[in-house]
């Protein structure tokens, strides 16, 4: 079949997800309103590092039905139908149009077990709009990126366009798409924490930036916290993954300054 592996990818083992089949719906080239320092999809080029703004109409080709559907024919158990992998998936207007289609053809299927939850992967730089989500929220689990909570620390990790909100505006949108997602659905908010062997280049490994983050969780108050660092190659020489032994201490920051069990902290 002639573009066959357009969309799908997988599905793999994530520690995160469980078995997760990945979905682009972006174009081949990274797309993303960031050029985060440790994106293991390499560099941001400067023509697709975009506005939050920005919008593509990429609308799901009649391949997609096809190509999911032989994908999931031969799956019985799976956890997660996971959108993401290629940049910012919010910049794609017919987001929705490739979920829905998704989830027809996960509740066409019978599962083994429990039938996979849709899952979305966002940057968080578009949630300031509505408009983008009240789409975020038609998934059942959507994991939100908020690696630092000051703006020094943002645009050194995340380099965000010009055009991005700054990161009060980001958080406030955490703070609005929790109060507003369904009952059912979830939202755990990711935060990669990693170090730096460069002397002028300040990762977002400090107790500045571990504290703020705990402060902006407790305002948000996900459902999940998922601390984690780099995993693969990074887009940038200089920076590499925390130990095990500070992810804990983080996890600990977190949750004394949180004190809530409804928010389940942990790390990966
Ligand atoms: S937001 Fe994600 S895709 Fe975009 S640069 Fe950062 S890590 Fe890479």
């Amino acid at each position: 079949m002639k573009n066959l592996k357009r969309y799908c990818y997988g599905p793999f083992p994530s520690r995160r997800l469980g078995l997760s089949l990945g979905i682009d719906i972006l174009p081949k080239s990274k797309l993303c309103t960031y050029n985060c320092v440790y994106c293991e999809i390499g560099q941001t080029q400067p023509i697709n590092l975009v506005s939050p703004e920005h919008r593509i109409h990429a609308p799901p080709s009649q391949n997609f039905r096809k190509e999911l559907t032989s994908y999931i024919k031969y799956i019985s158990k799976l956890d997660s139908i996971t959108f993401g992998y290629n940049g910012e998936p919010t910049l794609n207007e017919n987001m929705l149009d490739f979920l829905n289609i998704a989830t027809e053809i996960r509740d066409e299927k019978s599962w083994l077990n429990n039938k996979p939850r849709s899952t979305l992967f966002t940057n968080s730089s578009t949630l300031y709009s509505q408009e983008i989500r009240d789409k975020v929220k038609k998934f059942e689990l959507i994991l939100a990126k908020l690696d630092v909570a000051n703006d020094d620390d943002f645009k050194r990790t995340n380099h965000p366009h010009k055009s991005a909100p700054n990161i009060e505006t980001i958080i406030e949108a955490l703070i609005k798409l929790k109060k507003e997602i369904p009952t059912g659905h979830k939202l755990a908010i990711q935060c990669l924490i990693f170090n730096s062997n460069k002397k002028e280049f300040i990762s977002n490994n400090t107790p500045k930036n571990i504290n703020d983050l705990a402060h902006a969780l407790k305002k948000i108050k996900p459902d999940i916290v998922q601390v984690y660092s780099i995993a693969r190659m990074p887009a940038k020489y200089f920076v590499f993954s925390i130990d095990d032994e500070r992810k804990k201490q983080i996890v600990n920051t977190f949750r004394d300054v949180i004190k809530d069990n409804g928010v389940d902290v942990r790390s990966y």
